[in-house]
């Protein structure tokens, strides 16, 4: 339940915001239950549970929180206390839902959070069936993408803390052990590195390594194979790590040593191309581009990338059609990979800032091939 160190100052100028988008979108309200929404805008991380806890961002009108009496001391403990939300408490048999639609009087439109439960969304409509519901996902990603400064020193904790995993990552990987053994000491490192919480550890060794989501299973390392180790947690401030790199357990072979040199070089065009200014878009057709012209493009089979924060994956996605510029501050990962079913796979990852004159790298471990004997 540990919250995020938001100052008042902060938690208020992030509500603000959020009141002026809403204004200028024409919505009454801005709806967030507990998640990464409401952790972002007021430091306060809820865990959801079936209770109804909801802060209420009023275009115009006071902000407050509607939060059951159990969860009252939680609540004014977190930055939310401190900035001076007002809380509206229900107790075991009140409606809370009734709570929110008398909060917000004969309201014609509310957004809600992307990730709101089902429940919440329905018993919100039959609370307030004149209110027309629309997702406030896309309002409240334009403050989330752009990262401030404190933000990019979390990232970069979160990044060297991935990083100190993996420079250890050679010396757990052996011929003989299964890929279940060697993810479970990474799980252990993540959490030792100063993650409070292990997100996803993939080991994908030979052939599985062709599939970009495999996690771990029983099969036994073999001298040759490629291995993608693509690692994550979250740290107590609840920003993420991701990071990817490919090893090999003695030679992997020519047409797949020959395959990443083309990999490592798209994936550093990818980097090298991020600046204000540049589409999402052309960040991935780079690297794709130059994985297309050495015969690779149809194993590169994902996008570029995501962006990071709260969030492992989140807005802005580095993918062919996303025409969003580049501003400073966002971050994101550039991972180019090959998959070829059956035989191999290959990703780099490295989470990467859009500084003002270019970009801002993360991950510090170097991108070569590292063959373990
Ligand atoms: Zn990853
Ligand atoms: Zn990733």
């Amino acid at each position: 339940m540990a919250g995020t160190h938001l100052s008042p100052d902060i938690v208020r100028s992030r509500l603000e915001r959020v009141r002026a988008l809403a204004a200028e979108e024409g919505l009454d309200a801005v709806l967030v239950s507990p998640g990464p929404d409401l952790r972002y805008l007021i430091g306060y991380d809820a865990v959801p549970l079936e209770r109804l806890t909801l802060l209420i961002v009023p275009a115009a009108g006071e902000t407050q929180m509607v939060v059951p009496f159990l969860e009252e001391p939680a609540a004014a403990a977190s930055p939310a206390g401190g900035a001076g939300i007002p809380l509206v408490t229900w107790g075991e048999t009140d409606d809370p839902y009734a709570a929110v639609a008398r909060a917000l009087g004969s309201v014609a439109s509310v957004a809600l959070d992307n990730h709101m439960w089902a429940e919440k969304v329905l018993r919100l409509r039959d609370a307030m069936p004149q209110a027309e519901q629309r997702l406030a996902g896309a309002l409240v990603d334009r403050l989330r993408m752009v990262k401030d400064a404190a933000e990019i020193d979390a990232l970069t904790t979160a990044a060297a803390a991935i990083d100190r995993v993996h420079a250890a990552v050679p010396s757990l990987l052996r011929a003989g052990r299964t890929e279940r053994e060697v993810g479970a000491d990474i799980a252990d490192r993540i959490l030792a590195e100063g993650h409070v919480r292990v997100d996803f550890v993939i080991v994908a060794s030979g052939p599985n390594g062709a599939s970009p989501h495999h996690e771990v299973s029983d099969r036994v390392l073999q001298e040759g194979d490629a291995v993608v180790v693509d690692i994550g947690g979250t740290m107590p401030d609840g920003y993420r790590s991701d990071c990817t790199r490919t090893y090999a357990i003695g030679d992997p072979g020519e047409e797949f040593t020959a395959a990443y040199a083309t990999l490592q070089a798209a994936q550093q065009l990818s980097v090298q191309h991020v600046r204000p200014g540049v589409t999402c878009a052309s960040v991935d057709a780079v690297g794709r581009d130059h994985l297309e012209a050495a015969g690779l493009g149809d194993l590169f089979i994902h996008r570029t990338g995501h962006g990071i924060g709260l969030e492992t994956h989140e807005a802005p996605y580095i993918v062919q059609g996303n025409e969003l510029p580049l501003v400073e501050g966002m971050a994101f990962s550039v991972e180019p990979g090959f998959y070829r079913a059956g035989v191999h796979g290959a990703r780099i990852e490295d989470i990467v800032v859009v500084g003002a004159e270019g970009p801002i790298v993360l991950n510090r471990q170097p991108h070569d091939l590292v063959v373990v004997p």
